[in-house]
């Protein structure tokens, strides 16, 4: 697959679309597959920083298979140490992958408990 934005991007908007139909094909996660990529090495078209909630599987919700999407995964989704921001320099750098998705959903559970731990602190600072 040629490596470009523009590309990267169609192939994201065809999953939604996918998605939309409600049909579902599931590519490219079969044996042959893990052993191509295994041994001709991966060639993601885009990285997702997503969260590691369980119920939000990025393979599966953009219904691409094994070593198409660079996948980074923190609770929270949050780049805030150099782990993450690192994994996605990487992805530009070495694996010349030309989009970054940020990927959110409904019932964070880490920024919730974030804000919570945020509010306490600030209650105790301002309240003692
Ligand atoms: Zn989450």
């Amino acid at each position: 697959m040629k490596k470009n934005t523009a590309a990267a991007i169609s192939m994201m908007l065809l999953v939604t679309c996918v998605m939309v139909g409600g049909v579902f094909i599931y590519p490219n996660q079969r044996a042959a597959r893990r052993n191509a990529v295994a041994s001709g090495g991966q060639m993601p078209f885009a990285t997702v920083l997503a969260c590691s909630d369980s119920r939000a599987p990025v393979e599966l919700i953009f219904e691409r298979g094994i070593g198409e999407i660079f996948v980074i995964r923190v609770a929270g989704n949050m780049a805030m140490n150099s782990d993450v921001v690192g994994s996605a320099e990487y992805a530009v750098e070495h694996l010349g992958i030309p989009l970054l998705v940020i990927l959110g959903h409904t019932g964070w559970g880490a920024v919730k408990a974030a804000i919570r731990g945020l509010c306490a602190r600030l209650r105790s600072l301002w309240l003692g």
